[in-house]
């Protein structure tokens, strides 16, 4: 279904609307299935990695995002696996720079390399950086994800926040691993100018093996713990999360529910995987491939695809009931 409207900018520019009214303006990319580090929910030891002519060149993905622009289509997210182990990776944020329907590119990382990026990455016009990171022990850190990176990880928050970018952190809790550790992780927020988002683990993948910690249970505990935290009902992005204020701090608190909660009234985003599988939730197998449509037919069979994909997006993800969910890749393999 499409629709006509006016935007702020006073220009008339064509939005999607989906069955169920909802205006999807936000497409994210993965565009690798590669990681530098090896998250035990995620990508643990020994996952089998796609071949580099399965997935789609940084030109396919511009034209894929360019179709995307053309049905309303205005923010990009930048994921994987580890956006920033693709070679090319700063001339993609730069080619999607250049596509006039295109308002805002975001990116998440682990954050390892971004000492080593960032500064380009700015140049090239990323807007927003989302930085993972589930523990500040380095210890932990090391369990977690395989590797002993925290120090860079952490040199490259501080350099994001330094450089003005809008930086967000994102971390999911596990029972018995981290979730004794949501006051020290949330309290990055006290002092920087930086939301942090807990994320509830979704039982995707490698995630089916770990207890969903319940962002209902945090938020209790949080108000047990600063009685005169509130909602804040300031837009802060493009995501679902719920936010809330701690008076004196800096940055929000960001709770994001897919298992324990519902969002998807308002959700506006459909995905595309590294190899170009599209995705309008998270939870059920992807509805088409276009990769190969693209290799045969051209930039423009995509825009068909595109529209059926928004038009087939479900009323709503099924986290909480485990037997609906069709996907089953791995998160790696999706783009989280
Ligand atoms: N490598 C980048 C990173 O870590 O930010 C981008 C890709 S990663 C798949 C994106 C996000 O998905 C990370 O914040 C990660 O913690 C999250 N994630 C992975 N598996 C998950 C799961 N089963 N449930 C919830 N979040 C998950
Ligand atoms: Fe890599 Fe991100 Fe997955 Fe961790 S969560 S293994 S950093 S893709």
């Amino acid at each position: 279904m499409y629709t006509f409207s006016i935007k702020p900018a006073e220009r008339a520019v064509i939005s999607m609307l989906d069955l169920q009214g909802r205006e999807i303006n936000y497409l994210r990319v993965s565009i690798t299935d590669k990681c530098n580090l090896r998250c035990r929910y995620c990508m643990p030891e020994g996952v089998d990695l796609l071949p580099m002519s399965d997935l789609l060149t940084l030109e396919e993905i511009r034209a894929v995002c360019r179709q995307a622009s053309l049905l309303g289509i205005d923010r990009i997210k930048i994921t994987g696996g580890e956006p920033l182990v693709r070679r090319g990776v700063i001339e993609l944020v730069a080619m999607l720079r250049e596509l006039p329907g295109i308002r805002q590119i975001t990116m998440t990382t682990n954050g390892v390399l971004l000492p080593k990026y960032l500064p380009d990455l700015i140049l090239a016009g990323l807007d927003g950086i989302n930085i993972s990171l589930d523990t500040l022990d380095r210890e932990k850190y090391i369990r977690i994800t395989g590797r002993d990176h925290l120090n860079q990880v952490m040199e490259g928050l501080e350099l994001a926040l330094a450089s003005g970018i809008r930086v967000k952190m994102n971390s999911v809790l596990m029972k018995g691993t981290n979730d004794r550790e949501w006051l020290d992780l949330i309290s990055m927020a006290r002092n920087k100018k930086m939301d942090v988002r807990i994320i509830e683990m979704m039982p995707i993948g490698f995630g089916k093996a770990y207890e969903s910690v319940s962002n209902r249970d945090l938020l209790l505990l949080m108000k047990e713990h600063f009685p005169d935290i509130r909602e804040d009902n300031r837009i802060h992005g493009n995501g679902p999360a719920v936010y809330y204020q701690i008076p004196g701090w800096m940055g929000s608190i960001g709770l994001i529910s897919p298992v324990h909660g519902k969002f998807c009234d308002s959700c506006n985003r459909i995905r595309m995987s590294a190899i170009g599988d599209l995705k309008p939730c998270l939870c059920y197998a992807p509805v088409a491939n276009i990769r190969d449509l693209l290799r045969s037919r051209g930039e423009e069979a995509v825009a068909e695809i595109l529209k059926k994909v928004i038009s087939e997006k479900p009323e709503a993800h099924c986290f909480s009931k485990v037997e609906g969910i069709t996907e089953e890749k791995q998160m790696i393999s999706i783009g989280g």
